[in-house]
């Protein structure tokens, strides 16, 4: 019932007037506790009542046994005091007798005897004439007697003898002060003065035990019911009727014994009181009660205690429930059997804009129901009555108080109390409108994706590592190799490695990540150009490992077909080639004058050399040794003339460019013997620096011989156009090794280039000269680029700022380049792979 009551207090929404804070409903410790007060107040006060009435109680009877006791003592004391007169009247009455009567030792032993029968506490009785000497020698309690007058007991002596004298000078009774035997027992003796008018006839002495006055004046009613004794002065007990010891609650009474005994008193202990019943009774039920009261006082209070803390982790688990229905953003909402709302959470009315007022109690067509979905709202409202609502919930749109819609998802289960019956349904419903938002967007991004990755000119292709699986292939790929991985794996060629892949894929993309960004790129996004036999393309290829979308390695590659571009790249190398044997062509043109002239001395020489043999044949004057010489001398113009023609014939002979092992020296030596014809003409010399022992380069030896062919043609040209009449004009070649290059600089001594010209130098069709091409340099660039070298132009420079030159650089890697390692630069653009399937 608390609970339900909880529950529908939890039920409002939080803010209204209804709502409680839950520091209300946690109660402070002390009311739990106040019912226990009262009950333990009149315990305490029933205790301290009771406890009073005991103790009065007790306290009276003390007083009573305490008069008692004095009264006894008085009684004791009393019985004693009248059991010594009686003593004392009759030994007076004897010494009486003893004065009147004629007095003989039988009858005086015979009244004494009579006295002592009486009395038992008299021990011994003598009729003294002197201090110490009796007047017949007794026959009775001889013992003692001899005690009594022993010379040697002066204590003894003194007391007997202080009594005989005052009771002789008095003439009355004495009593002396009590003596002491060897064990401790004490005695009296009295002492009767016997006068006979004025004579004094001596003194009875009578000696009373103190511990025959006990045993014998104290009437036995009274020994039975307590402890007498008789102390003397010093507080020695001198006899008592019971040998117990003295317990210190024992209560006692003291009465002085004075007269007969000199500082001699009645002590009376009372034994302690037997249990009183009756009080005892009432003890123990007061106890009883109050042990019984406490117990049924603790027992509610452990109840209370545990009634307590249930509530409290009951409490605790509402407001815990109730907090976690405030935060959740799922809309709750609770059906009855009936189809009824009987609850909905915070969530649900923030959800639909409706207040819990709007909701609870209501019956279908609820609020929130979209007026133009009223027959489908209605189909999945019966479905939920009837218990067939999918498992995987209802899509649905919700009006919200506004008017405005949003999309939610509501899922149904059955509402079980804690007795197991079903009494309704239990509604959880989302708002789904951003995630179906963000669904839609996403499949449209995934649509956009897919339409730019299938409309792409490129094959792109995702390979699972481990077993060859084509895990995605796009349109073009699709076309060009089906959806097989054949294609993938031609493509990837030696960079797809299966085993290697699978042995640890997921470690495998660690190690990908763990790489900086460059060396990613270096090792898995580096281009290839792949030629694939199969469909006879050239494509250039990028591949990278790539976690695919379940976690595992895989292999994505993208292959643009570059087939145009590389028939492109071949036309226009192959254009290259023309215009470089073109340009040599031209090159020869342009010597062809110098070249004749060169060949025709050589030719003029033969002549003149044969003519002047034939004429010395013809005068009959020739002999072997004035022909021989000539004839010699032909031959070597001859070679010369053939040496000519050879190296113009290789320069200009057309041949695919073919790399070969060459010497440097050789080739600088044939390019300074072709150039040299063109430029002796200007009368400029050439002179050749070969300053190290330089190595041998891959190069092709026709092309390079082009370049420094065309360099020094260019210098000489300037040279010549700047200075005509120049006094020794020369060109010099200096060859050196730098840095793994072997550098060919060719040094003039004409204007120098200014800085416009500097930049555009290697343009195609740059020229100043009015019969120029501007090809040249564009030209001998390229040739030195393509084997991987570098051209440029500096001016030379006087220490005073003036130009006196140009000079042209141009560089080349030292070893084979085709084979990585041996050569001078660092890496290349690209590699070209072909593959033959
Ligand atoms: P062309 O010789 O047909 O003009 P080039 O490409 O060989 O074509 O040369 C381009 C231009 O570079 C030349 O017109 C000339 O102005 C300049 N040039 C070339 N070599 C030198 C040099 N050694 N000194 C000064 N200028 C030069």
């Amino acid at each position: 019932m608390l609970t339900e009551r909880l529950f529908a207090r939890s039920a409002r929404p939080s803010g209204s007037p209804a709502d409680s804070s839950p520091s209300r409903w946690h109660h402070g410790p002390w009311w739990s506790n106040s019912y226990l007060l009262t009950p333990l107040l009149s315990i305490l006060v029933f205790l301290i009542v009771m406890s009073l009435i005991l103790w009065s109680l007790n306290r009276r009877e003390r007083q009573q046994q305490e008069d008692t006791l004095y009264r006894n003592v008085a009684w004791a004391q009393q019985q004693i005091r009248l059991s010594m007169t009686s003593s004392q009247e009759q030994v007076q009455a004897l010494a009486r007798d003893l004065v009147v009567a004629r007095a003989d030792p039988h009858s005086f032993q015979k009244a004494t005897a009579d006295i002592m029968q009486g009395h038992p506490e008299i021990l011994y009785m003598n009729w003294y004439i002197s201090e110490q000497q009796p007047r017949w020698p007794t026959t009775a309690l001889s013992i003692f007697s001899q005690r009594l007058t022993r010379p040697s007991d002066a204590q003894m002596d003194e007391a007997v003898k202080a009594a005989f004298s005052e009771a002789r000078s008095t003439r009355r009774q004495i009593y002396s002060p009590l003596i002491y035997d060897d064990l401790g027992n004490g005695y009296l003796t009295l002492q009767t003065p016997v006068y006979r008018e004025r004579e004094f006839l001596g003194s009875i002495a009578t000696v009373f035990s103190i511990e025959g006055i006990l045993k014998h004046d104290i009437p036995p009613e009274l020994s039975a019911k307590y402890k007498i004794s008789i102390i003397d002065v010093n507080n020695r007990e001198l006899a008592t009727t019971s040998t117990r010891p003295r317990l210190p609650r024992d209560a006692s009474y003291d009465l002085p014994l004075d007269p007969p005994g000199q500082g001699v008193s009645v002590r009376v202990y009372a034994y302690p009181q037997m249990t009183n019943f009756t009080n005892n009774t009432l003890v123990w039920l007061v106890a009883g009660l109050s042990c019984f009261v406490l117990w049924s006082l603790w027992s509610l209070w452990k109840h209370t205690r545990q009634r307590f803390e249930a509530q409290q982790a009951l409490y605790a688990e509402a407001f815990f429930r109730r907090a976690m229905e405030n935060s959740v953003l799922i809309g709750m909402r609770v059906l009855d059997m009936h189809g009824r709302i009987t609850h909905v959470n915070p969530a649900f009315c923030r959800m639909t804009g409706w207040d819990e007022s709007d909701l609870v109690g209501k019956l279908a067509p609820f609020p929130y129901w979209p007026h133009d979905a009223y027959p489908e709202m209605q189909r999945q409202y019966e479905m939920t009555l009837r218990g067939k609502a999918p498992s995987s919930g209802f899509e649905l749109r919700v009006r919200r108080k506004d008017g405005s819609l949003f999309h939610a998802r509501l899922y149904v289960s059955p509402l079980i109390d804690s007795a197991g019956r079903q009494t309704g349904w239990m509604s959880s419903m989302t708002d789904i409108t951003e995630p179906k938002r963000a669904r839609e967007e996403l499949a449209a991004a995934h649509e956009r994706f897919t339409t730019v990755l299938e409309s792409l000119d490129a094959a792109v292709s995702v390979l699972a590592a481990d077993e060859a699986e084509l895990l995605f292939a796009n349109r073009y790929y699709r076309h060009l190799f089906g959806i097989r991985p054949d294609g993938h794996l031609e493509l990837a060629g030696d960079a797809f490695d299966a085993g290697e892949a699978s042995s640890d894929s997921i470690d495998m993309v660690d190690a990908y990540a763990g790489l900086p960004a460059a060396a990613l790129t270096e090792s898995a996004a580096d281009a290839q150009e792949v030629y694939v036999q199969s469909i006879q393309k050239w494509f250039e290829v990028r591949r990278q490992y790539i976690q695919w979308v379940d976690g595992h390695l895989a292999q994505m590659q993208i292959a643009t077909d570059i087939t145009t571009r590389k028939e492109a790249q071949e036309l226009a190398r192959q254009q290259d080639e023309k215009l470089q044997f073109t340009s040599r062509l031209m090159t020869m043109g342009e010597m062809a004058s110098s070249l004749a002239h060169e060949l025709n001395q050589p030719l003029a020489a033969i002549n003149n050399y044969c003519s002047g043999a034939v004429a010395l044949v013809r005068s009959g004057r020739s002999t072997a040794d004035n022909l021989l010489p000539a004839l010699e001398k032909t031959s070597q113009q001859a070679v010369r003339a053939g040496m000519i023609i050879k190296r113009i014939r290789e320069f200009v002979k057309r041949s695919e460019p073919k790399r070969q092992a060459s010497r440097v020296a050789d080739i600088v030596a044939d390019a300074v013997g072709l150039a040299e014809i063109e430029v002796r003409k200007r009368r400029i010399r050439i002179v050749t620096e070969l300053r190290s022992r330089l190595p041998v380069i891959y190069v092709d030896p026709v092309l390079i011989e082009q370049v420094l062919v065309n360099l020094l043609k260019n210098a000489a040209e300037a040279m010549y156009d700047a200075a005509p009449q120049a006094p020794d004009p020369v060109i010099r070649i200096v060859v050196r090794l730098d840095h793994g290059f072997v550098c060919i600089s060719v040094i003039d001594q004409g204007p120098g280039v200014d800085e416009k010209t500097a930049e555009r130098l290697f343009e195609p069709f740059y020229s100043t000269k009015s019969d120029g091409m501007g090809m040249g340099l564009n030209i001998c660039r390229s040739i030195i680029e393509s084997h991987r070298g570098r051209l440029w132009v500096v001016n030379n420079l006087e220490a005073d700022g003036r130009i006196t030159g140009a000079t042209f650089h141009c560089s080349l890697p030292v070893g084979d380049p085709d084979v990585p390692g041996q050569s001078g630069t660092q890496a290349f653009p690209s590699r070209t792979v072909t593959r033959e399937l």
